[in-house]
């Protein structure tokens, strides 16, 4: 059996520390969660290699140093109230869950929302992260609005209701583009307005609007 622990240390070296990550909560976090238990059983060897990683109904945990990134650049201390869009297999959650008080996580396929909570319970990460079928696009206007907002999937643009429940100051992390020419971009709110910059250019599958919960 594979030396998850070992790979993951050499994951935090190689694939963060040394491309720049400085956020020690963010090494911290990721030093620490069991990524292997994200992905599924067939592709658990590849859990801690640098790229992206199939769980399945043609979606993919994103690459650590992506999660690293992103997380990152939110500036999480501890008090925040985050929203993720996409919550894919629950790693970027936890480690999200990890860095801010608490994590509302929404995912449109209704498999990968239960297969979520599980791997969440199985890390012991699910305390303070909720994994809520819903169409992210629109965000989640109940327990809005939220310190931080993650986005796992691309948009052509920012989507509007994202953008009206993110707190003031807030920070949000989002793919941008249509197609496979993405932008990372980090938009900021503070006092009214709104300023952005690109993080990285990146490729996110798309994300998904208007199609409604039941069509997959
Ligand atoms: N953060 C995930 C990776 C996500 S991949 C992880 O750590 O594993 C992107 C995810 O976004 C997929 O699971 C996809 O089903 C989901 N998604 C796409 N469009 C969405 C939408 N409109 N609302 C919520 N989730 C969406």
């Amino acid at each position: 059996m594979a030396d998850f622990a070992e790979l993951r240390r050499r994951m935090v070296e190689r694939q963060l520390r040394s491309r720049g990550i400085r956020d020690q909560r963010v090494l911290a976090a990721m030093a620490e969660i069991p990524r292997e238990l994200f992905v599924p059983d067939d592709q658990r060897a590849r859990a801690y290699e640098d790229e992206p990683v199939p769980i399945g109904f043609g979606q993919t945990i994103s690459q650590p140093y992506m999660v690293a990134l992103m997380a990152q650049a939110l500036e999480l201390r501890g008090s925040e109230r985050v929203l993720e869009v996409g919550a894919g297999s629950g790693y970027h959650a936890a480690v999200l869950g990890a860095l801010a008080r608490e994590v509302i996580a929404l995912e449109v396929v209704p498999e990968l929302v239960l297969r979520a909570q599980q791997n969440l319970e199985k890390a012991g990460r699910g305390q303070n992260v909720r994994v809520i079928w819903a169409d992210g696009s629109q965000g989640y206007p109940e327990l809005s609005p939220y310190d931080a907002i993650s986005v796992a999937a691309a948009a052509p643009e920012i989507p509007a209701a994202l953008l009206a429940q993110l707190a003031d100051p807030g920070r949000m992390v989002i793919p941008v583009g249509s197609g496979w020419d993405q932008e990372l971009r980090l938009v900021c709110k503070r006092e009214g307005r709104i300023t952005q910059r690109i993080v990285t250019f990146c490729r996110f599958v798309p994300l998904r609007s208007g199609g409604g919960l039941t069509q997959q």
